[in-house]
This record gives C-alpha cells, sequence and structure tokens, in this order.
C-alpha cells in the first residue's frame, strides 16, 4: 500500500466534519520499475484473466511489456485497443464505451487501465458497470483522477460526471512517466494549479451555501498544491523526483475527492470553464487539448475574476479570494513546467468567452465565485476578460522570467 494512504484513514477517522469517511484501500506504488510488480500483484489475488486497455501510444508506452510481463507470468490476457478519432484523441464517449464491452468477456476478472485520465474514465465505468476491478496503470502524470471514483464522460456531446469505482491499486512506473511528453506533465501540473481556485471556491461553497466542507480532505489537496509550488523547477526538469512530486500530489488529489464523495476539494470554477471548452472543441469538431492544460488556463482566469470580486465586495467570505495568487504568477508558473496560460494557446477565442463564463456555473449545482458573479455582478465577466487582453504578457525563457508589453509583441 502506498505509504501516506494510512496516514489518511486514520486522520480521517478521527474527523469530525460530518461525511462519512470510507477507508481508503488503495494499493499499489510510485517507483521505478513498478511496472514490474504488477503480475505479483494480481497473482496474488488469485485473478488470471485480465483485459490490458490502451490506446496507440499508451499501448507503445507501456501496454505491450505489460501484456509481455503477464503472458511470461501465464496469465491469460485480452486487450482492447480503444480507438482514436480522426484528430488522433480517444474521447470517453458512449462510442468507446461499448467498444471496451465488446472487449471484455464473461472470464475477464481484472482489467489494467493502461494511459491517462481519459482512458481510466473510460475503463473505471465500464468496470462499475460490469462488476470487475481495475488496476491503473498511468502512462503520464497528467491529471489527478486515476484514482477517482467518478467517470466524466461525454454523453450526447455533454460532459458529465458518472458514479464509477477507483483502482484496486496504482503502479506509477518513474521510468514510464519520464519518457511521458512533457506537455502531458505541464498538464497535470496545471490540474494541480487549478486547486487554487476550487480550494478557494470550496471554502467559499460553505460560507455562502453551507455546501459540506471537509477540513482534512481541503488540508490534504493544499498540501498537495503546495508541494507542486514548491518543487515547480524539479517537475518542470522532468526528473523522476519531479514526477514522483507530482505524481503524488495527483494522486493524493484524487483521494481527497474520495475520502468526501465529491469533487469539491479539486474542482471549482476553473474546472466547469475547462468542461465547457472541452465541449466547445468537441461540437466544433475540433482536436482536444488535454484536461490539465485547459484547467490551468482557467485557473488564471478565475483568479482574476476572483480578486477583482473580492475587491469589490470587501468583505467575508469574498476576501478569502485575496489569497489566491496574482494571475500573471499563475501564468508564470504553467509557462515554467512548459504548459500554456493564455486561451490562444488553446485555441480558444476570447470574443467568446463571457458567453462560456457566464454559461459555465450551470455544469453543477454548486456555489462558486464564478457563480455569484454571474448572478451578482455579470458586467465584470466583460471587464475582467477585456483587462486581461490588455494585460502584460509574461515570458519565461531558460528560467529567466520576463515580462514583455503585449504591444511590443505585436499582440497575442
Ligand atoms: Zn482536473
Ligand atoms: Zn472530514
Amino acid at each position: 500500500m502506498l505509504s501516506f494512504i494510512a496516514k489518511i484513514n486514520s486522520q480521517a477517522q478521527s474527523c469530525s466534519c460530518g461525511h462519512h469517511h470510507a477507508q481508503i484501500t488503495l494499493d499499489g506504488t510510485i517507483a521505478s520499475g513498478a511496472i514490474r510488480l504488477v503480475p505479483g500483484y494480481i497473482g496474488a489475488k488469485g485473478l488470471n484473466t485480465v483485459c490490458v486497455v490502451a490506446d496507440r501510444n499508451t499501448d507503445q508506452a507501456a501496454g505491450e511489456e505489460l501484456r509481455h510481463l503477464l503472458q511470461k507470468a501465464n496469465f491469460q490476457v485480452q486487450q482492447c485497443l480503444l480507438p482514436e478519432n480522426k484528430h488522433g484523441d480517444v474521447v470517453a464517449d458512449e462510442c468507446a464505451v461499448v467498444q471496451l464491452l465488446l472487449s471484455v468477456t464473461n472470464e475477464t476478472e481484472l482489467l489494467l487501465a493502461v494511459g491517462s485520465g481519459t482512458i481510466h474514465d473510460i475503463v473505471r465505468f465500464v468496470c462499475a458497470k460490469t462488476g470487475k476491478p481495475f488496476l491503473s496503470i498511468p502512462t503520464a502524470a497528467s491529471v489527478d483522477g486515476f484514482t477517482s471514483a467518478g467517470a466524466p464522460l461525454m454523453i450526447n456531446q455533454v460532459k458529465q460526471t458518472v458514479k464509477a469505482i477507483s483502482p484496486l491499486a496504482i503502479f506509477a512506473d518513474l521510468d514510464i512517466l519520464e519518457q511521458s511528453p512533457r506537455d502531458m506533465t505541464a498538464a497535470g501540473f496545471g490540474d494541480m494549479l487549478g486547486k487554487w481556485t476550487s480550494l478557494a471556491d470550496w471554502r467559499f461553497s460553505k460560507a455562502m451555501a453551507n455546501e459540506p466542507f471537509c477540513p482534512l480532505a481541503f488540508r490534504l489537496t493544499e498540501e498537495s498544491l503546495l508541494m507542486c509550488i514548491q518543487h515547480v523547477d524539479e517537475i518542470a526538469s522532468g526528473s523522476k523526483e519531479g514526477l514522483r512530486i507530482l505524481m503524488e500530489a495527483l494522486i493524493k488529489s484524487g483521494l481527497s475527492m474520495l475520502l468526501v464523495g465529491h469533487s469539491r476539494p479539486a474542482s471549482g470554477g476553473e474546472h466547469h470553464l475547462s468542461h465547457m471548452w472541452e465541449m466547445e472543441h468537441l461540437r466544433a469538431g475540433r482536436p482536444q487539448r488535454l484536461h490539465g492544460a485547459k484547467v490551468g488556463v482557467a485557473a488564471v482566469i478565475i483568479s482574476s475574476l476572483y480578486r477583482t470580486l473580492a475587491h469589490i465586495e470587501r468583505r467575508e467570505p469574498f476576501s478569502d479570494y485575496l489569497k489566491l495568487p496574482e494571475p500573471t504568477q499563475l501564468a508564470r508558473w504553467l509557462k515554467t513546467v512548459g504548459g500554456p496560460s493564455t486561451p490562444e494557446e488553446l485555441g480558444i477565442e476570447r470574443k467568446n468567452m463571457v458567453q462560456t463564463l457566464k454559461a459555465a456555473p450551470d455544469l453543477r449545482p454548486r456555489m462558486t465565485g464564478l457563480r455569484y458573479i454571474r448572478d451578482h455582478h455579470p458586467r465584470l465577466l466583460a471587464e475582467v476578460v477585456q483587462d486581461m487582453t490588455t494585460q502584460p504578457q509574461i515570458e519565461v525563457n531558460h528560467g529567466c522570467v520576463a515580462v514583455k508589453k503585449e504591444k511590443e509583441q505585436g499582440g497575442l
């Protein structure tokens, strides 16, 4: 079992927040060569027939080796290679779910999700429906959803989170993560950076709407976020230690959601905005950008909105939003790890931004600063979006941070 799970479980027992905190039973490890422990783990569970689920890229990164290791250890190995759409994306939608259902047989005893967040979401949903367990084999430190029990699925082109199951164990192999593309690590960092605004929204939702809150899950997510900030250069370097820190933070963020049974610790206004962009991209038939890349950019915009809201309202609980980092600082961190920091870099036009911001709170029945702004200060949305287009642009070159005026650069 991961070393930090026992500590979380013992703290959860004495938590007086009123939530039911189920014992977390996640096994596994974050280490070099972790993938080689998988056959022994499955054997100890007394299982024999397993289905390795991957896409073309993640099969190359880890699926192939995993199948080889399992076959060598005499397991019955089935395979499901999830197809990509015309843009090369695997989407967690009806089509992918059916594809996997067709590959799973009565004999299948265990599924192995080999890949990033999308493959995990498809597997966890199918496992929940078929009553089969699964293992998580991340091929990139790109998202905090590996251990989650909810599957964000695209149903009829609308993103909704469906109840599913979490994995029995996670085997995060640092040798594999080290080989992953830099933009995937940057996306994992972006997903963590979004915790600034999600945590601020969580406290806000408790104060304004008495929504459920747990100090333990809050602290767990906050500590994970701060670990990433403290080690941003290490993460940016793509070293094994940087990836270990990021992966541990992503897992802990996922566990904080498991602890409380909802996603408030890890998902606020920034996630709602990023989900809107994802749906817009799909409807327009454009290629997808990584979840965490969108979350990071959304966090920059949302923090700008929230800090402005705090200056207008000048009272509790709004002043809490002033603890958020400046948007320029968030952008700087994103650039340090090699991730996008502006909507333009994601192929998102600002002309639709206000409409998107207005619609985003309707994705979840939840109080957020964004909902409050939409309902009480709607004009602020246009003002802040306009303001951001004339903000100085941050550039990071070889670790040196320089601020360049947008005009000097001939526009964004
Ligand atoms: Zn996320
Ligand atoms: Zn609690």
